[in-house]
């Protein structure tokens, strides 16, 4: 894009603000609802490039999961078991600060609890397994077998699963905003921040309608972290997701958020009637990399015969919009958050890796006592960069 002579000549003048935020989405609005909440004086300005909730937070499904992926027991394989407790710890004070600081009904929060639905046998042995151990560690769970979940949903075909009550979900985009306007920060939309330029005491973020000079920095990015700080290309990469959503059915009869096939399906119903469907992502893995916006014919149908096979009720149901968004990967699905070399109490973070509703709000309040200096600020370690793979050149991971 270029800019006039005349453009410049009546650019607003450079702002100045104790804190920018760039990136208006879940986490960045999160992280300026804490800053203010926590520091009621600071001047807070968010910068982001489109509108607010333009990037994955505002095309999501809205559910809230607890962990990093909602199996508690994949997670300890992953993670080993102290770091998949502290990260269920986490995540489920996200969910209790929500619901604890905010107005649920300012976001449609619904407490349905949600539904894990095995895809093989394998998974369903470690759902039934998972839990015995998250009741062991204080944690409400059920895992109801096959002919329980596919009457409770009018369903056929699914195995087992399990039933996390205090999962919910929620309007994505209306959090978005109610965080912003929460914040009282000067909320700057069509403002893509172009560089960083350290100055003596702060530093400068520039703008195609001017700067603004800022004490300390939090870019909440996610996927489009590596454009703006090229190093982070080795944490997080760009990854799409599609969705659809059908017209209202005249009736709702999925009443909780629904998870299978290890994650890689999802699916709730509102209460207005509309069905909503994501996923199917590992069928098409190859495709479904970089930062294009479209929505593909192949993946598109895989998503309407998986609703299809397993809703019977939902195959009168025409498709009322189709969509994507871009997630920000890491190599081992857990979110990084870095400091911004030579700029001292400011940080990035990213890589949430399709799971960032279910952290962001608390990670705002990490990110926000890290900005204002809090020594070792809780859940901190689980994020750092140090000892975390990396992705090499070609896109794969590699232990550092
Ligand atoms: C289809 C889909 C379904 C999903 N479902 C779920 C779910 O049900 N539950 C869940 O937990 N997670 C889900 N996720 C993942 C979740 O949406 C993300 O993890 C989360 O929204 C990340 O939030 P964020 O604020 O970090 O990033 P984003 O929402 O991507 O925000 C980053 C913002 O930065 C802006 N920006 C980019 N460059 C610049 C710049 N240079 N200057 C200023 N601004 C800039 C972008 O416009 C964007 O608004 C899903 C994701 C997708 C795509």
């Amino acid at each position: 894009m270029t800019r006039s002579f005349w453009h410049r000549q009546h650019q607003a003048p450079d702002r100045w603000a104790d804190v920018a935020v760039v990136g208006g989405g879940v986490v960045g609005c999160a992280t300026a609802f804490w800053l203010h909440r926590l520091r009621p004086r600071l001047r807070l300005v968010v910068l982001e490039a489109a509108s607010l909730a333009d990037g994955a937070s505002g095309r999501n499904a809205g559910f809230i999961l607890p962990g990093a992926t909602a199996d508690f027991l994949k997670d300890c394989q992953r993670y080993g078991e102290s770091r998949a407790r502290q990260l269920w710890h986490f995540t489920r004070e996200n969910r209790e600060a929500l619901l604890r600081e905010l107005d649920p009904l300012a976001f449609g929060w619904e407490g349905s609890g949600a539904l894990l639905v095995a895809g093989s046998a394998e998974e369903e042995k470690r759902l039934r397994e998972g839990a015995v151990r998250l009741r062991s560690e204080g944690v409400p769970a059920a895992f109801l077998p096959s002919a329980e979940i596919n009457r409770r949903l009018q369903a056929q075909g699914f195995r087992g699963g399990l039933f996390l009550p205090e999962a919910g979900c929620l309007d994505p985009v209306a959090l978005v905003y109610h965080l912003a306007g929460r914040s009282e920060a000067l909320v700057l939309t069509h403002h893509a921040v172009e560089a960083l330029v350290p100055q003596p005491n702060c530093v400068r973020l520039e703008t195609a309608y001017g700067a603004v000079e800022a004490g300390q920095v939090v870019l909440a990015l996610n996927a489009y972290l590596p454009r703006l700080l090229p190093e982070t290309a080795v944490y997080v990469q760009p990854v799409r997701a599609q969705m659809l959503a059908t017209f209202p059915a005249a009736h709702r009869w999925i009443t909780s958020p629904l998870y299978t096939h290890d994650g890689f399906f999802y699916v709730r119903q509102l209460p207005s009637g509309h069905v909503l469907v994501g996923g199917a992502r590992h069928l098409h893995l190859e495709e479904e990399v970089g930062y294009m916006d479209i929505t593909t014919e192949p993946l598109q149908m895989d998503l309407e015969r998986y609703l299809q096979a397993y809703f019977p009720q939902a195959r009168s149901l025409p498709v009322m919009c189709r969509w994507s968004g871009t997630m920000g990967f890491s190599p081992d699905g857990l979110p990084i958050i870095g400091s911004i070399a030579g700029l001292e109490g400011s940080y990035w973070v990213g890589g949430f890796s399709g799971h960032g509703m279910g952290y962001a709000f608390r990670m705002g309040r990490l990110l926000a006592e890290l900005v204002l200096g809090y020594p070792n600020p809780e859940g901190y370690t689980l994020f750092t960069p140090e000892n975390r793979p990396t992705f090499t050149p070609e896109g794969s991971s590699a232990e550092r």
